[in-house]
């Protein structure tokens, strides 16, 4: 196609996790919140949508924006609202860095980051986790000058948060701005948000889709000193995020017995099944977030996730060149963690006597 960009050309493409095929499924590959949203944010939604979408939206989302900023005790326009966390990375990338110019992030991560640079025409240069997902220091070679580093923290597919502490040291040594993903920040035990009032260098980007269980209303906010957001800014779509979205995200982050409630919940369930999957034979990092990196180095994960499919439940199989393989499970409700388990539980012992 000699019409497209080179760039565009050359590239695979973000493939998104995989949508289940009709029929009742048990899915666990996406990292969705197993329980419905908030009832104020369903209400929210319905009144916006009686109210009528025959006018354009709020290009600023200025309802998300005060609710937020008095949550967070800071003010409003330290906060920029987006089409899913995923269009402010977008937004990020496009306003730090240039073609030809380099990105740079800890791996394995989430794999839009290399997609989006590769859309931008950026270079990107990926700093390895150690075994155990630590990583002392971010080392990015001088030569390289990075335009910007991204850290998902939680990460992902490992759910492992590197402390708030080492983060403020890769801040302070980088020499361009660090924009940390916190998409799953509701499930951990620490944020980063303080380093954005330390360095006007730093990014925190924040999603609903998880934590609040609105993944399909798309958006998501980002934090950072507000000569930084006004650039961004420039970037967006005009009218980024509709009505609907902005009406049921507002809602939704002012009902904290929700989140509280959704929180205790996931937490239980995600101790009670990592033990169990140790149980099975599997490695599993202590996870800060709403899924379990499971890995084995007895036998092949891959043909698990198969089998598991074609019982009708999917869970996300990630291969990772150089690094290895795992199975990248989703904690949803009691009842489905437990029908995994138990398929788990009969496809081992199954193999096992095979073997015999
Ligand atoms: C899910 C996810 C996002 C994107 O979330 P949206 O708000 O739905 O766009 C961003 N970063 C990571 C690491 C994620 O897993």
């Amino acid at each position: 196609m000699s019409y497209v960009r080179p760039e565009i050309a050359a590239m695979q493409g973000y493939v998104p996790g995989e949508q289940p095929p009709p029929g009742p499924f048990i899915k666990l590959n996406t990292n969705e919140n197993p329980y419905p949203p908030s009832p104020r944010a369903i209400a929210a939604i319905q009144a916006a949508l009686t109210a009528g979408l025959q006018t354009y939206p709020d290009p600023l989302a200025t309802s998300f924006r005060n609710k937020a900023a008095d949550l967070l005790g800071i003010a409003p326009d330290w906060i920029l609202c987006g089409n899913g966390s995923d269009e402010l990375l977008t937004m990020a990338i496009r306003t730090l860095v240039g073609p030809g110019q380099t990105m740079c992030y800890p791996a394995p991560s989430y794999s839009l980051y290399r997609t989006l640079a590769e859309i931008q025409g950026a270079r990107v240069r990926e700093v390895a986790y150690a075994a155990d997902w630590s990583l002392p220091n971010l080392r990015v070679p001088e030569d390289d000058s990075p335009r910007l580093v991204i850290v998902a923290n939680p990460n992902s597919p490992s759910g492992t948060c590197v402390p708030r502490e080492t983060v403020r040291q890769w801040a302070r040594d980088c020499p361009c701005p660090l924009l940390v993903d916190e998409a799953y920040v509701d499930f951990a035990d620490d944020d980063c948000l303080s380093l954005v009032r330390e360095f006007d260098k730093v990014l925190v980007t924040r999603s609903l889709s998880k934590s609040y269980a609105l993944a399909g209303l798309r958006f998501g906010y980002v934090v950072g000193a507000p000569d930084l957001l006004q650039q961004m800014m420039k970037v967006k779509d005009s009218y980024n995020c509709d009505r609907l979205a902005i009406a049921g995200a507002t809602a939704a982050i002012t009902d904290l017995e929700w989140l509280r409630q959704a929180k205790t919940r996931i937490l239980a369930t995600r101790q009670r099944m990592r033990g169990q999957l140790m149980e099975l034979g599997f490695q599993v990092p202590v996870s800060q977030a709403n899924f379990l990196w499971c890995t084995r180095s007895d036998r092949p994960v891959q043909p698990l996730y198969a089998a598991l499919k074609d019982q009708r439940i999917l869970v996300r199989y990630m291969h990772y060149p150089n690094w290895g393989d795992g199975l990248r499970i989703s904690v949803g409700t009691d009842e489905q963690v437990d029908t995994c388990l138990d398929r788990l539980r009969t496809l081992l012992n199954e193999n096992h006597t095979c073997h015999a």
